[in-house]
Parts: C-alpha cells; sequence; structure tokens
C-alpha cells in the first residue's frame, strides 16, 4: 500500500492550505469526488487513458488525418484498437465459406428482437457474429458475447462502423441502391446506386500508435470551468462507440443531446491541468457562447475519422446535385434489395 493515495494526498493538502490556490492535480481530484469516483473507481477511469500527460501544448493541436477510400483501404481500421499498450489496426470478418446457414439463423433471431434495441446495440450483436478478429482479439464461439460487445462498445465508434461496412463490401457487393426523391423538380422517386468503392474514408497515420498521440487539443474562446479555473484549450479523443449504442432514435432527433453524449465521451482533458480526466455534464455546462459548442462539435467530428457516408449524384429529372447519406441500416444495406438490379 502506498502511504497516500491520491485522494488522501490531496485533501490533506487542502485543509492545510486552504487560501492557496489549487494545483491541477488537486482540481481533478475534486472534481472527481464530485462525480463519486474516488479511489480506484478514478484510477480506472484515468487509467483507462493512459495516465499522465505534459502540459507543455498552449495552442490548438489538430490531426493530421490521410484521405483514402474504402477499396483502398481494405481491411484495416481507420483509428486503430488498443491491445497491449499499443493501437492495432487490423481485423477479420467471416468469409464466405463462414458465412452458414446456422449464422443467418442468429442474424434472424437478433432481427426480430431489433425493435428492443438501439441502432448501435444491433450493430454489434451483428459483429458479435460476423466478426472472426480485431488485432490479437479472436472472436470464437467460446468467447462470451459479453466479452465481445465490451471490447466492441470500448472502440472507436468509426472503427466499429468500418468494420460494418467492410463486411458489407465484402459479402454483398460494392453497389447500395438507394431510393432518392428530389425535392427540387417534379420527377418520381428513383433508384441510385451508392459506388461504396469510391466512398471517402478519413484515416490516422501509420505512424499514430497509442491512445496518447490520438488526443488532441481543441482551443475555445471561453472554454470551461473547473473549481474557479477556466480552461480554453480542451483534450478530446475520438468518440467510442459505446455512444452509439446509447443513442436511441429520440436522441438522435434530438442536436444537443447527440452533442452532448459526444462531449461527454470525447473531451478527455484541458490544458494546465497535468492529467487527463472524465469530462462531466456540470462541466459542459460552464460553455459559453454558441461559437463554442459549434468549434467543440466540429474539432471532435473532424478528429474521429471514418467512413464518409454521404454520396452524391444528379437528378435524371432537374439534372441538378444531390447528396445523401447512405442508409446503413440491417434492411437497407444488407438485403438483397439493396443491390441495384443490373
Ligand atoms: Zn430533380
Amino acid at each position: 500500500m502506498p502511504e497516500n493515495t491520491p485522494g488522501q494526498a490531496a485533501r490533506k493538502k487542502a485543509k492545510a492550505t486552504k487560501a492557496q490556490p489549487k494545483s491541477g492535480a488537486e482540481l481533478i481530484q475534486e472534481e472527481l469526488e464530485k462525480q463519486g469516483l474516488t479511489g480506484q473507481a478514478a484510477a480506472a477511469e484515468i487509467g483507462k487513458l493512459a495516465g499522465s500527460i505534459g502540459t507543455g501544448a498552449e495552442k490548438e493541436q489538430m490531426p493530421k488525418l490521410i484521405k483514402t477510400t474504402l477499396k483502398e483501404r481494405g481491411a484495416k481500421l481507420p483509428i486503430g484498437v488498443v491491445q497491449d499498450g499499443a493501437l492495432r489496426r487490423d481485423f477479420e470478418v467471416l468469409s464466405e465459406d463462414d458465412w452458414t446457414p446456422p449464422v443467418e439463423r442468429k442474424i434472424g433471431a437478433i432481427r426480430k428482437d431489433a425493435e428492443n434495441m438501439t441502432v448501435g446495440q444491433f450493430v454489434s450483436k451483428i459483429l458479435c457474429l460476423t466478426l472472426k478478429r480485431v488485432g490479437k482479439v479472436e472472436f470464437t464461439d467460446r468467447m462470451p458475447q459479453e466479452q465481445k460487445m465490451m471490447l466492441l462498445s470500448e472502440m472507436f465508434q468509426q472503427d466499429v462502423m468500418y468494420m460494418y461496412i467492410w463486411l458489407r463490401y465484402i459479402h454483398i457487393g460494392r453497389y447500395v441502391k438507394m431510393n432518392v426523391e428530389c425535392g427540387r423538380c417534379s420527377h418520381e422517386p428513383f433508384d441510385f446506386p451508392a459506388d461504396l468503392d469510391t466512398l471517402d474514408v478519413e484515416v490516422y497515420p501509420d505512424g499514430v500508435g497509442t491512445l496518447e498521440q490520438l488526443i488532441a487539443v481543441s482551443e475555445l474562446k471561453n472554454g470551461m470551468e473547473i473549481g474557479s479555473q477556466r480552461f480554453r484549450y480542451v483534450r478530446i479523443k475520438p468518440v467510442q462507440w459505446k455512444v452509439m449504442e446509447q443513442m436511441t432514435r429520440a436522441t438522435t432527433q434530438d442536436d444537443w443531446a447527440t452533442s452532448e453524449m459526444m462531449f461527454l465521451n470525447s473531451v478527455v482533458g484541458f490544458v494546465g491541468l497535468d492529467r487527463l480526466m472524465v469530462c462531466t455534464q456540470s462541466m459542459l455546462d460552464t460553455m459559453k457562447g454558441k461559437a463554442d459548442i459549434e468549434k467543440l462539435k466540429h474539432d471532435v467530428d473532424s478528429i474521429s475519422a471514418g467512413a464518409d457516408m454521404v454520396v452524391s449524384g444528379k437528378c435524371p429529372g432537374c439534372n441538378l446535385r444531390f447528396t445523401r447519406l447512405i442508409q446503413w441500416g440491417y434492411e437497407s444495406f444488407f438485403s438483397n434489395s439493396s443491390v441495384p438490379n443490373r
């Protein structure tokens, strides 16, 4: 046992020097205690994010992502999964030989129960059945379902999405049939084949090999307040898949609810505080100004990498360009009706 846990030390110190300005470590400790996270729970939360980091950065630091396509990228995650302290990007889905009637039967059972889950949970369950390996973890039949689900939840949102798209691409093909309604002319709704081959994907360079290297700094005008101090430079990481799993239909229709869930997951600290920390709702509530909210949203989005599900084409009626989101729900993505007629 160490003589003092960080919590005890901070409390002792706070008592002894009440009038003194608080150090970063003390502010973090106070905030964690407010959240009811003390001792091991707090250490586990912070430990997940690689412990302490330096405070050198005084200005915005955003990563340089590489633009590629789904076809070029292949079976390689855009961000990576943390295993043994390093990011791994290799994964493997079922081969054609592995996709058998028993697999279909299990998928059928998941689809029957789809109403009782969020879209994110649905995708996780499909992937639990259809993934063979993520990094060094083999998804065998012997591995408990909860363990597979847990691994996916902790992964980055865009990586899980990418594996799902890749699965579709490999097994059903490159074209996804979309039914488009122009809205600018009276042309009747028409079928449009989206081409997954050319789907834009943003990825981190191979040189980014640890979780720590994924943490960016978003520069805000007013920032957030902790204790009585304001911090303008916010440390953010890509959003995790668990956020998608928690998102209900109601949340996705509520712009702020969606942003809030992303912020709470993405914000991991501040420049000027010497350790990473968990962001809370009360910390978010100290934000000031629409510009800051939009800036943070933009920055969190731009470090999240992954596939851009927007496709564009021209309306056969008015010849004007349209853009649409590819529908990636099971029915419109995996079933026979999602394949264009040739
Ligand atoms: Zn038109």
